[in-house]
């Protein structure tokens, strides 16, 4: 039924069979090297009952049963017994020695019945099913060696086979024959050294690698070098002369490992898993048929499976139009190269699978094929392997130099921020000492006016203000620079919450301090910190609560006492009322250098929050951005009472 469906396939069955009836005329043995008998010269009748005798055979002959053999015998997957007719012609004088061959290899039995002209029956036996040692020539296949008298000489053939039953049949002149067969052994030495020597490659890259996709090809090498062993009769020949029975059966669980190995193979190169998941299936189902098959093997259901596993080699072959397409347009070459080999490979397998299906002629050609698909991949495999792996190697130097740029560009960028707060350091510095001057002068200046008008005395404060702030400022330079908190000096002391607010309003300075409403508990005990450190954190809240909300709108600072986790302490709300913090920015806007695309037109380097926020947890407390209904940011700053703030490193 499958080799029907394969026809189908094909559209084979618009091939007519021949008409019956018509006698084959006798073949003349002439005098060349080699007769080929596939011109019809050749008569079959199929015998499914497999019992018929030669008398039966011959009345068959007679009655015109016989159809003449087109082309060569390939009937598939058949366990009918199949006779085939021929009658040949010697004038005297013309060649008496020929030799019949009959292949493939591994037909299991071939009976020759040889009608002498006197009217006796030659029997002889030849197949697979024979030990080395009874076979009439050392060979591979099967060979009759026929001496024939001159006149017509008739020949039937029974064949049978657990494989696929087809059959080449030629005349040789035993010179020509000796010939061919040394360039075939020549040609088949050279062929499985090659494909040895590319297995143990591939197994040694396992090993050292132990990347399993060498192990697949290995796995697939080595079972397609034995199924070619057996196919070609070397197997028997040369390694189990003496057990035909056993490189039989490893004829049929070669082949299904094989094909199981070569959908593993291919389902890993293709990445069928990760790009063509249906395809993938079909490779399992492929796998699962190909296990079946050889489990059946040994059981003598080979040529039950084997059909069913060609065909499914058929149909994910025939889907390779996509994995070779994509590969194809990814233009890199080495994918190229593996497009060719999978579809070389593809194509030759599939003409193989149809010759032995008997949906296509059988031939010597057809049953080649498979073999040389090999030699396809083997090669460009592994050029597109090698292309690959330099490609891979260019990537790897590629990252290796943009990685050694990017450390180049960072020790660079480095050095130019150390040389920035290093200037920055001095240029503070050296202000501190103008500001210091000021800041006593004014205070001299005070103490020598004992009784001044008013306004004049607001002036002095508000000098005294400005020079506080300038000193701030020189600090949140320095501050800014060393963005390494945990390196920052803590100078800790007792800090009085209402104190500490009204300086960081101070600092604010005129107009934003007015638009600020504050909100302080009476009475607020006092905490442990770094009064410095933390007014410049809250003094960072209320800047940016004033700079990101718009001009005079309103600004509520809140101050009370508030525990946390059953800690007492004392908490900060700032709220405002300008744009407030995009959802999902809440954690992000206290990361170094963050700022919001609404923070655009405003400056600042975005080291506010981050440096606030650390100032706090050094203090044992926390930050926090709280969301909630209405417009505006509302920033929560939670300091706890009693625990000393930690002593920064020196
Ligand atoms: P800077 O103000 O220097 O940009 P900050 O670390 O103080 O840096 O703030 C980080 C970012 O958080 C700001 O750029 C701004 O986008 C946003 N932000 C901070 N406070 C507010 C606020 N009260 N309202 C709206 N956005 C704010």
């Amino acid at each position: 039924m499958p080799r029907h469906l394969a026809r189908l396939l094909l559209l084979l069955c618009l091939l007519a069979p021949p008409l019956p009836g018509a006698a084959a005329p006798p073949v003349p043995l002439i005098d060349a090297p080699v007769i080929v008998l596939d011109q019809g010269e050749v008569e079959m009748l199929r015998d499914p009952s497999r019992d018929l005798s030669l008398e039966q055979v011959r009345a068959a002959l007679a009655q015109g049963d016989f159809r003449p053999l087109i082309g060569n015998l390939g009937e598939g997957y058949v366990p009918d017994a199949l006779w085939l007719h021929l009658t040949l012609f010697r004038e005297p004088g013309q060649p008496s020695r020929w030799w019949l061959e009959v292949m493939p290899p591994y037909l299991d039995r071939i009976d020759l019945y040889h009608l002498e002209p006197p009217g006796q029956v030659d029997h002889r036996r030849a197949g697979d099913s024979l030990p080395q040692t009874a076979k009439e020539e050392n060979y591979r296949g099967a060979l009759f060696k026929l001496d024939l008298s001159p006149g017509r000489q008739e020949l039937y053939l029974r064949l049978r086979t657990s494989s696929t039953l087809a059959a080449v049949l030629k005349l040789w002149q035993p010179a020509a024959f000796a010939d061919q067969a040394r360039a075939s052994y020549l040609v088949y030495g050279a062929y499985f050294s090659l494909i040895f020597t590319v297995l143990l490659f591939n197994g040694v890259n396992w090993l050292v690698t132990r990347r399993p996709v060498f192990l697949a090809y290995s796995g697939y090498l080595a079972s397609n070098g034995l199924q070619w062993l057996a196919i070609t009769g070397l197997l028997g020949e040369y390694l189990l002369p003496t057990a035909p029975q056993l490189a039989n059966l490893a004829l049929g669980l070669s082949l299904s490992l094989a094909a199981a190995m070569a959908y593993v193979f291919y389902a890993m190169v293709l990445e069928l898993k990760r790009f063509h998941p249906y395809l993938y299936r079909i490779t399992q189902a492929g796998v699962l048929i190909s296990l079946a098959t050889a489990v059946a093997t040994p059981f003598g259901y080979y040529q039950a499976f084997a059909p069913w596993l060609l065909l499914t080699g058929v149909a994910a072959l025939g889907l390779m139009p996509w994995p070779i397409q994509r590969l194809w347009r990814s233009g890199d070459l080495w994918a190229r190269l593996l497009a060719l080999a999978y579809l070389s490979y593809g194509m030759l397998v599939a003409t193989n699978i149809l010759g032995a299906l008997g949906a296509l002629p059988f031939s010597d050609w057809i049953s080649h094929v498979g073999m040389a698909s090999n030699l396809f991949h083997l090669l460009l495999l592994h050029f597109a392997l090698l292309l690959h792996l330099r490609h891979v190697e260019a990537d790897h130097a590629m990252a290796l130099e943009t990685a050694a740029l990017a450390r180049q560009e960072a020790e660079v960028a480095k050095a130019a921020g150390e040389e920035q707060a290093r200037l920055l350091a001095m240029i503070s510095h050296e202000i501190r000492t103008p500001i210091a001057v000021i800041d006593a002068a004014t205070q001299s200046l005070e103490l020598l006016d004992p009784s001044p008008p008013p306004n004049r005395g607001e002036r002095y404060d508000r000098i005294r203000r400005a020079v506080n702030r300038i000193a701030v400022l020189v600090d949140l330079v320095v501050a800014r620079v060393r963005t390494d908190v945990a390196q920052w000096h803590l100078a800790p002391g007792a800090v009085e919450p209402a104190a500490l607010t009204t300086a960081a309003l101070e600092l604010l300075g005129e107009p934003q301090a007015r638009r600020v409403t504050l909100d302080l508990q009476p009475d607020l005990a006092a905490l442990d910190g770094d009064a410095r450190m933390l007014r410049f954190a809250l003094l960072n809240l209320l800047d940016n609560a004033c700079k990101y909300s718009p001009d005079g709108s309103p600004v509520r600072v809140e101050v009370r006492a508030a525990a946390d986790a059953g800690r007492p302490g004392i908490a900060w709300r700032v709220r405002d009322l300008g744009p407030g913090i995009p959802p999902g920015m809440e954690e992000r806007i206290f990361e170094k250098y963050l700022r919001v695309s609404e923070a655009s037109g405003k400056a600042g380097l975005g080291l506010g929050l981050y440096l606030a926020r650390h100032i706090v947890e050094r203090h044992g407390g926390w930050l926090r951005l709280r969301q909630r209904p209405g417009p505006g940011a509302c920033f929560v700053c939670w300091l706890p009472q009693g625990v000393p703030a930690a002593e920064g490193a020196p």
